[in-house]
């Protein structure tokens, strides 16, 4: 798997103007390069070259693999932005909205360069990185736990907070996870963000309270419309994205921990599950926001992998009209959102809990399990997907 460590690399004032003016050239190249991409639909790394490479080597001075990795870094920008999309929209067309388009790629002038091995190496203690004024050696913080360098695989050079950093991706050797008996469901929902299988619910309420709290500051700022309360509502939009963020990165973490304590693996239910469920009602709509499922499902997919805890994706068809105690699967089972009475047994719980608990056995049994609600209806039997988190090739702040 692949990990991304950042390293402080201290810089005196001579080689800061140095690699400031190396990485407003690299992004004017890049910003340049961008509309041919967008408006000739070309998104492959070696069709983009073809096109472009002389073109930027002339116009902006770089070299060779400069050049190379600047144009890869546009291509490769595109090709994630459109796998996040497509992904987005499968979610926004299930719940008739409208669907989000691509749209032009803008490169700000301190975005960050995506370095290879050849045009930056990391020593020991300094990191040799090419400029416009040829190669400068710098001191970088190394940590304790970083590995030998040769496992590093790419480096990026990042400005922030008035520092540069150098990110650096570290590809780790796979671990084979021993297939676990037992599963913690999880079961990722509208109402609660998310149900495990041990009855642990994560609520939805601190974060809808937040979200009602920007919501009417955003609206009051709107109105307005001034240059100032631009500015805020900008300020704000990304005060709320973090919040976000932060209560995800909480769960997740908590969620694979409890899997881990337990050696167990997690289960989590493929689309089709929760897109059965989603067509309720519109408080319901406005308050699901695609985010927290994407995010989420990421950030457990990641964990996980980085905790060695086996992720197991299932079929979600008829998780929550099936009955965790006796299976009886019908959508009379669903007597409200909340509730989940089985018609044939009697059993009684909260439905995400219900839910939750069906995703986890059906990872056990390592396969879907098939249930037919009617008569002669037969579930699709897709084979479990894994999933992978998206991952930007070149992190853009
Ligand atoms: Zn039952």
């Amino acid at each position: 798997m692949q990990s991304v460590t950042k390293l402080r690399l201290y810089a005196s004032p001579e080689d800061r103007k140095k690699l400031f003016a190396t990485m407003e050239r690299y992004n004017a190249a890049c910003a340049f390069v961008s509309p041919v991409a967008f408006f000739e639909k070309q998104f492959s790394t070696i069709g983009l070259q073809k096109r472009m490479y002389s073109t930027v080597r002339e116009q902006f001075g770089l070299s060779a693999q400069m050049a190379q990795l600047a144009i890869r870094k546009v291509a490769g920008s595109y090709r994630s932005t459109i796998e996040a999309i497509k992904a987005k929209n499968k979610i926004l067309r299930a719940l008739g909205k409208p669907l989000q388009v691509l749209s032009e790629i803008s490169f700000c002038e301190h975005g960050a360069i995506c370095y290879d091995a050849r045009v930056l190496s990391l020593g020991k203690n300094r990191a040799s990185i090419w400029t416009l004024d040829g190669r400068i050696k710098l001191r970088y913080a190394r940590p304790d736990y970083f590995p030998p360098v040769a496992a590093v695989k790419q480096t990026d050079l990042v400005y922030r907070d008035g520092a540069f950093w150098l990110y650096a991706t570290v590809k780790s050797p796979d671990r084979e996870i021993p297939e676990p008996a037992e599963y913690l469901g999880v079961d990722l929902g509208v109402v609660t963000i998310a149900t495990t299988s041990d009855g642990t619910v994560y609520s939805s309420a601190a974060t809808e309270r937040v979200r009602k709290r920007y919501g009417n500051l955003r609206a009051a700022l709107q109105q307005k419309g001034t240059k100032d309360a631009k500015e805020k509502l900008r300020k704000i939009s990304g005060r709320e994205r973090r919040f976000k963020t932060d209560v995800n990165h909480v769960i997740s973490k908590q969620v694979v921990r409890a899997a881990e304590g337990t050696k167990r693996g997690v289960a989590l239910e493929d689309l089709t599950g929760i897109l059965q469920r989603t067509t309720v009602t519109k408080q319901n709509r406005e308050r699901h926001h695609t985010w927290a499922f994407f995010q989420l499902r990421t950030f457990i997919a990641y964990k996980a992998r980085k905790l060695g805890v086996l992720l197991k994706v299932i079929n979600g068809s008829y998780t929550s009209q099936q009955c965790s105690v006796c299976g009886h699967t019908d959508p009379g089972n669903r007597s409200d959102q909340a509730t989940f009475r089985c018609l044939q047994c009697g059993h009684a719980e909260n439905a995400d809990l219900n839910a939750a608990k069906n995703i986890a056995v059906r990872a056990a049994v390592n396969r879907p399990i098939a249930v037919c609600s009617r008569p002669g209806e037969r579930l699709n039997r897709k084979p479990v997907k894994s999933m992978e988190p998206i991952t930007a090739p070149c992190p853009r702040l």
